[in-house]
């Protein structure tokens, strides 16, 4: 079977996990510091380091200071990760509909879901994608609200760090970049972070610098809810393996977004997303089938051993976060969208077999043009 996501760790992950566990430390500590500074001059920006990306939303989330019952606009079309970060403050997520043609957050469904209680909009980088991004920041500087991006399919695009919102990006084991699991909040803002530090550590005051130094506080105070939430040397080890190797592993992602967005483009039936290699990193590649051959398709990658699925199950029809209302146009994606294979280990051979694939399917079952749906 081909996979439809995989790390890739090699050697050098293996001897990073060694040296941490032969030092005796595996807790957090300076390892996990060096990852912070390494990410920070990365990325351009300030950094924590935490124990999961769903970790870093909702810490995120508590540095804006959200309450029980505060409003967050969040698209539905997004892993579930999203909603219990906002849960987990019980803060009440507000599912929000998508742009047909970009799946990101749509601007004016936004809007009307605007009310007293709405305390932050979170857009999520879906594929990679952010355009329109700066009507949500225009949006939000209108009705006074905080921006945190769901950036966990963002990682090594440079240019999102530049923005003045909160940004989450996940290292758990698929992403772009893998610490097995983890997650870091970035912010050009320094306070933000410092307002969290000692949050993802329990709330013990001061334990980060303790950490930092491979040792612990004994005699504390906590003054606030904590959480833990802190990265591991473990974790921050195998991250600065990756981030070492990162333009290796980014540019295989890009090689293979870059063959797939050649060679699917003049299949009527397939539409593309606007992925564009040059500034994002692709960590999934969803396709749009316009007939309603999504299903049909999805059988017969997988009778052909190509692993693919539907990222993600719109939140709003989960029995938990149901509104009971509609989101048309996550609702019309949800039924016709399909992730293909992309991971840093697929051979050419691999890629241009399931292109390959693709266009067998849809000779057999062309559409006539009059009856696309869309
Ligand atoms: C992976 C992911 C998360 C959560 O990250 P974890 O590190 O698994 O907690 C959140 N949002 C999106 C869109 C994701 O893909």
């Amino acid at each position: 079977m081909i996979k439809l996501s995989s790390p890739f760790y090699s050697n050098e992950e293996c001897e990073a996990v060694c040296r941490v566990l032969n030092s005796q430390v595996a807790c957090m500590g300076e390892e996990t510091m060096l990852f912070e500074q390494e990410l920070s001059s990365f990325l351009q920006t300030n950094v924590l380091c935490v124990s999961s990306g769903t970790a870093a939303l909702q810490l995120a989330l508590q540095s804006i200071d959200i309450q029980p019952g505060d409003n967050i606009l969040v698209p539905s079309f997004t892993f579930v990760a999203t909603f219990q970060a906002i849960k987990a403050l019980n803060a009440i997520p507000i599912p929000c509909d998508i742009d047909i043609q970009t799946c990101f957050l749509d601007r004016n469904d936004v809007e009307k879901r605007i009310n007293k209680k709405t305390k932050a909009i979170l857009p999520v980088l879906y594929a990679g994608i952010d355009i329109g991004i700066s009507e949500i920041y225009n949006l939000a500087h209108t009705y006074n609200l905080h921006v945190i991006e769901d950036a966990a399919h963002s990682f090594g695009n440079l240019q999102i760090t530049k923005r003045k919102g909160i940004l989450c990006f996940s290292f758990d084991a698929i992403k772009n970049l893998s610490c097995t699991d983890g997650g870091a909040i970035a912010c050009q803002d320094k306070n933000i972070l410092e307002r969290i530090q000692d949050a993802r550590l329990l709330g013990i005051i001061g334990d980060t610098e303790c950490r930092y130094k491979n040792q612990r506080s004994w005699d504390f105070d906590v003054q606030s809810q904590g959480w833990r939430y802190h990265m591991s040397n473990l974790c921050a080890a195998i991250g600065r393996t990756q981030l070492r190797k990162f333009s290796k592993l980014a540019d295989n992602r890009k090689k293979i977004a870059n063959l797939y967005l050649n060679e699917l483009k003049n299949i009527p039936e397939i539409r593309l997303l606007p992925i564009d290699t040059n500034i994002s990193v692709p960590h999934i590649f969803p396709i749009i089938i316009n007939n309603n051959k999504r299903n049909e398709l999805r059988n017969f990658l997988l009778q052909n051993n190509i692993g693919c699925g539907v990222q993600y199950k719109p939140n709003h029809l989960l029995t938990y976060f149901n509104l009971n209302y509609s989101l048309p146009n996550t609702e019309w994606i949800y039924d016709h969208i399909l992730s293909i294979p992309l991971h840093p280990l697929l051979t050419e051979q691999e890629v241009e077999f399931i292109i390959e694939k693709i266009k067998q399917f849809f000779k057999v079952h062309q559409t006539i043009y009059h009856t696309l749906d869309r």
